[in-house]
């Protein structure tokens, strides 16, 4: 049994860790994968982890990124959090800044994005370079409340090139493929129906969405596979 275990609103929610769910997460049996759409190095979300004693592998949207352009392309141009250049250059595709040199166009949320920075990507993805969306989440939980995710930018870029990116975090087919490593037996624990829950049911796993992040209620209808429940404790009785 191998659990792809969401990070934002069932592991922390911002800075804050989700006590009741950590614990029960240590709990369980089995090998674990920790998965978060964030574009953010391994090592850096292993070593949050570790500071709450929780183990298992990682999987960022960064390093499904790396994964699915270390064969296609030498260089990208990115827009992200700093890890997002560091999973791409240790796979060996290395970000340049020199647009005329970059096959491809890596978008996660940049919190630093300007007016500028869409318009020269934008650019690049018209003339035809490959378009990446690290993920399309519309807003992510912080302890101050909802704000914009990765989506927000994608979604601009997307508009003023007229071209739709190859999305390579939850719910992809890519991200499942990264995350599963080859196991039948999974279950997805996540917040989001639209990524998490996706993701399980189109994929063949199974779901467990816990209502301690972005989703607050029980959906009126579950699809078959899936179970609520309002936090990971549940699990455990
Ligand atoms: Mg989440």
């Amino acid at each position: 049994m191998l659990w792809i275990i969401d990070l934002d609103g069932v592991v922390w929610r911002g800075k804050e860790f989700i006590w009741e769910n950590v614990e029960a997460i240590k709990k369980l049996k089995g090998k674990k994968v920790f998965m978060t759409n964030k574009a953010t190095s391994r090592w850096e979300i292993a070593k949050r982890l570790r500071q709450v004693g929780l183990e298992g592998d990682v999987v960022t949207s960064a390093y499904i990124a790396a994964q699915y352009l270390k064969d296609k392309v030498e260089r990208a141009f990115a827009r992200g959090p700093f890890g997002l250049y560091e999973e791409l250059a240790l796979a060996g595709v290395h970000p340049t800044e020199q647009t005329h040199l970059a096959d491809a166009v890596v978008v996660g949320l940049d919190k630093f994005v300007t007016y500028e920075k869409i318009a020269v990507a934008s650019d690049l993805v018209r003339e035809g370079k490959l378009f990446i969306a690290t993920n399309t989440d519309k807003v992510y939980p912080t302890e101050e409340g909802l704000k914009p995710g990765a989506g927000a930018i994608v979604e601009a870029i997307r508009i003023s090139s007229g071209r739709d990116p190859v999305v390579v975090g939850k719910p992809s087919k890519i991200a499942f493929q990264v995350a599963s490593q080859g196991e039948k037996d999974i279950v997805v624990i996540g917040d989001k129906m639209e990524t998490d829950m996706k993701m399980a049911l189109e994929n063949g796993a199974r779901g467990i969405l816990v209502l301690t992040g972005v989703t607050r209620e029980p959906p009126k209808e579950m699809p078959e596979g899936i179970i609520v429940v309002h936090t990971l404790r549940e699990l455990l009785r």
